[in-house]
Order: structure tokens, then sequence, then C-alpha cells
């Protein structure tokens, strides 16, 4: 920044100056992708509701495709979209501030239906073995007010809502991704679940959730971990909802 704008801006307004000292290596979408971005978010949007809220957690991006030929409610990804797509699944997210493994190495990653359990009453799945066996030993432990509140995430899945991340941030890829792994370094893509208190909503998704009984309860069993502490290496936000399967 240039040091006399900086000093300017630091005498008119000490709140302002401190905005753009925080935010001054944070990274953006570019404008035009921006505007991609928003065309994107919409036709995932209206993909989902094509194909229901469970299935869309499931499909693969070739499906995706292919619901958008030919199904005109979806309609066609535009070539801006789609270039768009590549980046935010191929970027290394290392310049973001994101330092978690690749869990996903090709963007078209099928999810058989032979290899997970849709659970009742949810709207989501979990991967068959491990997955199913900790959520179930859970709830057994904590009782019917623990829910499962998002399981497996296909590429398209965990992509529309890092596209919601980045909307939601004006564009800032680097705060979205303290909030949301990119489309290509899921755990939910592999074997983690998230898991909420019952009727709790969104609130499921914010520290608050550390406060519950059900947190609480859930930090004294052995077999249960976190997979994003505080100060994770991983540069992700502090995730108490989100259960590692190791
Ligand atoms: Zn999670």
């Amino acid at each position: 920044m240039n040091r006399r704008f900086f000093l300017t801006t630091l005498s008119l307004s000490p709140l302002l100056a401190n905005d753009l000292i925080n935010n001054s290596k944070d990274i953006y979408l570019s404008y035009q992708e921006y505007t991609t971005l928003k065309s994107l978010n919409n036709r995932l949007k209206r993909l989902s509701r094509y194909v229901g809220y469970a299935n869309f957690n499931i499909i693969s991006f070739n499906e995706a495709l292919y619901y958008g030929r030919n199904y005109s409610k979806v309609g066609i990804f535009t070539k801006d979209e789609l270039a768009l797509v590549d980046k935010l699944f191929s970027e290394n997210p290392n310049q973001y501030g994101f330092y978690g493994a690749k869990t996903c190495t090709d963007i078209n990653n099928k999810i058989s239906s032979k290899d997970v359990v849709k659970v009742s009453y949810t709207g989501h799945y979990l991967f068959k073995g491990k997955p199913v066996e900790d959520y179930e030993k859970l709830k057994k432990d904590i009782g019917r007010t623990l829910v499962l509140t998002s399981g497996v995430r296909n590429v398209v899945k965990q992509l529309s809502l890092y596209c919601n991340k980045l909307s939601h941030n004006g564009g800032n890829i680097t705060q979205a991704s303290i909030q949301i792994a990119p489309p290509a370094h899921s755990y939910h893509t592999i074997s983690d679940f998230d898991v909420g208190r019952r009727g709790w909503g969104y609130k499921n998704f914010t520290d608050a959730f550390a406060s519950t009984l059900e947190f609480k309860k859930m930090t004294k069993l052995d077999y249960i971990s976190m997979r994003y502490n505080k100060n994770n290496s991983d540069g992700v936000r502090f995730e108490p909802w989100h259960v590692e399967v190791i």
C-alpha cells in the first residue's frame, strides 16, 4: 500500500485503515469471475432443486453436466462457469492460506450408491464401514438429540457450498477457504461427517455448538476426534461439529 495513502487513511478513519491492513493480503476473484460465480451459483441451486437435496450430495460432476445439457430447468454450464469450476478445483489453495490435504484428484469422482448409506430423516449419506459405525456409536452414547447435519459430499456439493461462501464473502477466496474446504480438499468426500443438536439449525455450524451437552459428551468419547481444532495447521476455522473419521 502506498505509504502516504495509508497514513492519510489512518488519520481519517482508524477502522477503515484497520480493515485495509487486515485484508490487504486476501485474494479475491476477478470482477469477471465474480460475475460468473453468480450464474454458477444459481445453476447449482437449480440443479440441487432438480435432483433433490439428498441426491445432490452424491452426484458426480459428469452427472451435473448431463443434467445441465438435458434439462432446461438447469441449463448448460457456460464456458466461463466451467473455467471457474476448473480453477476452484485445481488451484493450489496454499496461496489462500488453506493447507489441508487434497482428498480428491478427479473432478468427475464417482460415489457408488453401494458404498453409502442414506441416513433417515437427515437428507444425508454416510460411507459404509467406519463412518457409519462411528455415527451409530455416537447416537448410542449421546442420545437421540444428536443428529447428522452433513455426511458424504461429492465434488458438486462441496463446490456448491464453496461457491456460496465465496458469494457471501464478496469473492474473497482467502476468507471463504477459512470457512470451508475448497472442492478438492474436503474430507466429506472420503470419510468425515458433521453432527449437531436436534432442532438447532444453523447454530450447529457455529462456535455455539461447543457449548452444547452433545458436544461435551462427545469430547469424552475416546473413539471420536475433531478434524478442525482451534488453530489447526490446515488453516480452517474451529469446527467443533466436524467429526474426523480415521
Ligand atoms: Zn464438516
